[in-house]
């Protein structure tokens, strides 16, 4: 596996428990929106590696990732405690999960982090002045923990943009429940579908997708196992 360094530029908070860490490679690494990276980090002595999608446009100097703290997990910990200036072993990218037949309507579909791949994949559209409409649904539990959404809002004034939050444990004037129940409400069949997060919320809203008619080849999935 071919492998760089990158310097971390800036870490900052998008939520309670999630950061965006700025990198700054030592050598261009070129990537499709939506793929993703390892990085290394030695722990005890062991050379561990952990996936993290880009969350930053190809063309980009700066690559950018959305970390989110697991509990008792070392690499997540060991990223968001990072401070400016550390240097950080990365991989060249990996990964299908990449934007196909843009011209079709098409529907983001992410939990937490999940929305990474997208905050690459929705400037990428923007540049291929893509004129189909694009509708992100995030599923979060409480209003603070909704990512980019300041971020995506502006991204309104160059793409045919819906953005749909969906909160499951606090009331708002917005959507209730889960992305499943958004899904049902918005997804259209013969669009595009590109779900990304934790394999459960992936596996139900592919089988729900399927069930509603869209074209199992039309329906791209990242799983964060
Ligand atoms: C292709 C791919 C892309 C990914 N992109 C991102 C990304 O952009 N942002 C991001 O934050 N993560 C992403 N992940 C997940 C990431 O690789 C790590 O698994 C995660 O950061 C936890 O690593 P850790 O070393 O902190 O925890 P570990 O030490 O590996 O795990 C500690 C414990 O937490 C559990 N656990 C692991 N991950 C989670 C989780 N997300 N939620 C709840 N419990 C968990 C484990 O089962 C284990 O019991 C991605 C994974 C894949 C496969």
């Amino acid at each position: 596996m071919r492998t760089t360094f990158a310097a971390v530029h800036q870490v900052k908070d998008a939520s309670p428990t999630v950061k965006i860490i700025s990198l700054a490679p030592e050598e261009k690494i070129s990537f499709k929106a939506g793929q993703w990276i390892y990085i290394f980090a030695d722990k005890g002595g062991e050379k561990i590696k952990r996936a993290y999608s880009v969350a930053s446009h190809p063309d980009e100097p700066e690559l950018r990732l959305c970390v989110k703290r697991v509990e008792n997990g070392f690499m997540s910990n060991f990223l968001c405690d990072m401070t400016p200036g550390r240097r950080l072993e990365i991989s060249q990218p990996f990964g299908t999960f990449i934007l196909d037949e843009p011209g079709k309507d098409i529907i983001f579909i992410a939990t937490g982090t999940g929305i990474a791949p997208f905050m690459s994949m929705l400037p990428e559209l923007a540049m291929r002045r893509y004129g189909g409409h694009v509708t992100v649904i995030f599923g979060a539990r409480t209003r603070d923990e909704v990512l980019y959404e300041k971020e995506i809002n502006k991204m309104t004034a160059s793409i045919n943009l819906s953005f749909v939050p969906v909160l499951s444990r606090e009331e708002w004037a917005g959507e209730k429940g889960h992305v499943q129940d958004a899904v049902k409400k918005y997804a259209k069949p013969g669009g595009e579908a590109y779900i990304c997060g934790l394999v459960q919320m992936v596996t139900e809203v592919r089988q729900l997708l399927e069930g509603m008619g869209l074209d199992r080849k039309r329906i791209h999935f990242e799983n964060y196992i």
